[in-house]
């Protein structure tokens, strides 16, 4: 992974072989992007500050996982020191690398793990689980006040399935296996997870988890906290285990309270997870529909049907010009059938070209299912005034998603900021949320004054709503901090979330970016909830503090700001919980003897 940037150094977006784009993005962001302007510092440039590991620490962690495994290499530290949000690219292509942790180390066992958790917690050190550092939520850096050491721990030798259960078509999976090397065992054998983010290729099951990741399928197999079952964590009280059964009745989740917990509550070492046999058949087809408002409704309905499609996404009008606009040259007789397409869009169909928008459904399974998917799908679609194009766009998109991403590089080599926040809402509010979103992010370009852009699409549908993904740009001003100004459209757009009754995040977890609209989101009592449970369980706040809830000043410190409670219970607000010792059990009483039976 580029420590600048997104995957690998040899890959990069191009943009001379898509002539739409250049004029695109002149004529809404005002670049041209033929040049690059602002590339990043040199790595030789970077000022890595020295690291502090006491003496004793050090060979703890080295008897742990051995010396070759500790690593206090500045770009491994650089590298390790945050995941992929734009506020943390841009101040790391400055050079602006803010608090780097001290030691990278790299288990290879659950017991490495374990012996690393001890030693660090012994030293009263940061300890920060780390996948592929793809997260894009401020989740991994250590708080800038904190002078304790910072352990980084690298799962990604702890990169194996350990079995499979066919029967139970279940998986054990270790934490740091990344998304290509997971699917490569599970194919090997005929499963696959189904968890297809677009990060895959850069991020690990155990990230997936603490984060509760969404994958492009999961329309059909669930997100990742559907599929995950059981757990191994390493934590301050021990190895946490919770069974993968199908499901259980033993009060709260302890299973949900790890799942999206970023790293505060222990080190996920393992899971059982959900598999499925690979599919006979995968096809994604592409649609048009004529609006939006078409197409939220085409979606809903979707979902209130007995089609069960694996994909469904479609892009606003904005998208779905960009979508356009990034599309290769093509072959003459393509080029014609587009234009015949177009033209019966608008002379047959009544189409405005400029407000159609652009759809992918998927479906998996045998032949004759994925049939009788389409069919179904294809009369709701045509019920809405929409009709499929095949399976070449479906296709192409497939093959390129996970080169989107680079995309975001690209740009900021050229000045602009873009950057993306999703929410989650019911089908009845969802238009206005939309709405909202785009008007708020629309005022806040005119209030800075920069040119801007902001484009939505709509994927996971569920029963009662779905997710709306939005990601906007803006070329900055030039007058002012860069990203004060991306900060005001984000947070316009953040703040329009949690007034129209979504949510701040469906699957980007919250970290450090979004935790200032979680008490919007989740109540002021939830955030109390959640903070007595990691003080609680972390009383000395070494478990990558301050994500999710910030951190008070001190250590374990009371916040009766939280929430208010009266008579004792105010004392389990802040209280740490010391580890018990079970009382042994009682003898049993010797058993009364039975009366002789009356004759
Ligand atoms: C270009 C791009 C596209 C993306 N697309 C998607 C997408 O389609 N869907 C999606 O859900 N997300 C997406 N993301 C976000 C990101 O990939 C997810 O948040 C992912 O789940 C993070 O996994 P990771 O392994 O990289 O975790 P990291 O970034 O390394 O860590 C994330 C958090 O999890 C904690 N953590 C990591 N491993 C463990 C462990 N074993 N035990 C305990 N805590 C742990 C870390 O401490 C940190 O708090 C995208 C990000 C980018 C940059």
């Amino acid at each position: 992974m580029k420590w600048w940037g997104w995957g690998d150094e040899s890959t990069a977006f191009e943009h001379s072989d898509k002539p739409s784009l250049r004029p695109f993005i002149r004529r809404h962001l005002e670049v041209d992007i033929a040049r690059a302007t602002a590339a990043p510092v040199a790595f030789d440039e970077l000022r890595v500050p020295d690291a502090s590991v006491a003496a004793g620490l050090e060979r703890a962690l080295v008897a742990a996982v051995g010396a070759e495994h500790v690593s206090g290499d500045a770009m491994d530290r650089v590298v390790h020191a945050r995941g992929k949000c734009l506020r943390e690219l841009v101040r790391t292509r400055r050079g602006d690398l803010g608090r780097l942790p001290d030691v990278v180390v790299r288990p290879s066992s659950e017991e490495e793990v374990e012996a690393v958790l001890r030693a660090a917690l012994a030293a009263d050190a940061v300890v920060i689980p780390f996948g592929g550092g793809s997260n894009i939520s401020g989740s991994l850096e250590a708080p800038d006040g904190d002078r304790r050491t910072v352990v980084s721990v690298d799962l990604g030798r702890l990169d194996r399935v350990l079995s499979i259960d066919p029967v139970a078509r279940v998986a054990e999976v270790q934490a740091g296996a990344f998304g290509p090397a997971l699917e490569e065992q599970l194919n090997a054998q005929g499963w696959t997870l189904g968890h297809f983010p677009d990060s895959f290729a850069y991020s690990t099951l155990g990230g997936w988890i603490a984060t509760r990741s969404s994958g492009m399928q999961s329309d059909k197999y669930g997100d990742i906290a559907a599929l995950t079952r059981g757990l191994r964590v390493a934590t301050p009280a021990g190895m946490l285990v919770v069974r993968g059964v199908p499901s259980t009745s033993t009060g709260p989740s302890v299973r949900e309270m790890v799942l999206g917990s970023e790293g505060r509550l222990g080190i996920v070492t393992s899971a059982t997870v959900h598999v499925h046999r690979v599919p006979a058949q995968r096809v994604i087809l592409g649609y048009l529909l004529p609006t939006w408002a078409a197409s939220l409704a085409a979606m809903r309905d979707i979902a209130a049907s007995e089609a069960s499609p694996s994909v469904t996404r479609v892009s606003d009008a904005a998208e779905t010009l960009f979508s356009f606009a990034t599309k290769k040259d093509s072959s003459l007789a393509d080029r014609l059938k587009s234009k015949a397409l177009m033209t019966y869009l608008t002379r047959r169909r009544g189409y405005d070209l400029d407000a159609m928008c652009l759809a992918f459904i998927g479906y998996e399974g045998s032949e004759r299912y994925v049939a009788g998917q389409r069919r179904r799908v294809g009369r709701i679609v045509a019920s809405h005034g929409g009709l499929c194009i095949g399976s070449g766009p479906g296709e192409l998109y497939d093959q390129k998603k996970f080169d989107t991403p680079y995309i975001r590089d690209f740009l900021l080599d050229r000045g602009v900021l873009a950057d993306v926040s999703e929410t989650a809402a019911p089908w009845s509010g969802l238009a206005a949320v939309y709405d909202d979103v785009t008007e708020r992010a629309r005022a806040a370009f005119v209030e800075l004054g920069v040119p801007g852009y902001v484009m939505c699409h709509l994927s996971h549908s569920y029963h009662s709503g779905a997710c709306l993904y939005f990601t906007f740009a803006i070329t900055p001003s030039g007058t002012r901090e860069p990203l004060d100004e991306y900060g005001v459209v984000k947070s316009a757009i953040q703040q329009a979330f949690v007034d129209s009754g979504a949510t701040l995040s469906h699957h980007h977890a919250v970290g450090t970016e979004h935790a200032p609209w979680l008490e919007q989101d989740i109540s002021k009592p939830g955030v109390a909830m959640l903070r007595a449970l990691f003080d609680g369980f972390d009383p000395g706040r070494n478990l990558n503090p301050g994500k999710i809830v910030g951190v008070a000043s001190a250590p374990a410190a009371r916040d009766d700001d939280a929430v208010h409670l009266d008579g004792p219970s105010r004392r389990v607000v802040a209280e740490t919980v010391n580890a018990v010792a079970v009382p042994e059990p009682a003898p049993e009483p010797a058993p009364e003897p039975k009366p002789a039976p009356r004759s």
